[in-house]
């Protein structure tokens, strides 16, 4: 077997990304090389610093690069109220939006039906772990609105189901198929302020 050149471990490599097929991985790896060789070394440069310095928050499971993230690290923030999210993105969003006063957990990831199910894509044993002992009396699961995100609220549903939260969800203001990170503020804090009641 002729060995892997250069050039083709860069292009397999690049498909690690998300949506970045062999001919887009191509196409950047020849950008890179050919006419953004800064770029490619301060890119270098940053994924190795990232990934020796960016780890979970102990607590909400967001990336952060201390043991808490600045969120769980001030005690201002309502300690009863739970937000559960996808991504450290949706985090973002919810604070520009400025509509929720309490905590977040990051699933890092949802449940994707077409798949089976499989819930070994989202951290439910962290989750499970941070409720246990903790002051939260309320429950959001703010999930994205496409079929990923509904069945990631199921699953979350079903858990807390005989548990003693509040729990509820995001209005369906949102846009049908809506991903939170890319719903504007205000259509995000009307879902939040109108989150309708699971149980
Ligand atoms: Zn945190």
């Amino acid at each position: 077997m002729k060995p892997i050149d250069a050039f083709s471990r860069l292009t397999q490599a690049l498909k690690v990304l998300p949506n970045v097929g062999p001919k887009s991985a191509q196409r950047m790896a020849y950008q890179l090389l050919q006419h953004k060789r800064d770029g490619a070394e301060e890119l270098l440069a940053a994924l190795q610093q990232a990934l020796l310095q960016v780890r979970h928050c102990q607590q909400c499971n967001t990336f952060c690069e201390g043991d808490l993230c600045h969120v769980c690290a001030d005690e201002t923030r309502a300690q009863t109220r739970l937000m559960i999210v996808h991504m450290p993105a949706d985090v973002a969003s919810m604070e520009t939006a400025n509509c929720h006063d309490g905590l977040y957990f990051v699933l890092m990831g949802q449940v994707n039906p077409a798949q089976g199910m499989d819930l070994s894509h989202i951290a439910l044993e962290k989750l499970v772990a941070r409720l246990q002992n903790s002051a939260v009396e309320e429950i959001i699961i703010a999930t994205n609105f496409t079929a990923e995100g509904d069945a990631t609220a199921y699953v979350l549903a079903e858990l807390f189901k005989n548990l003693p939260y509040r729990v509820s969800r995001l209005a369906r203001g949102m846009p049908l198929g809506g991903e939170l990170e890319y719903v504007d503020a205000g259509t995000l804090a009307q879902a939040v302020y109108e989150r309708r009641q699971l149980k």
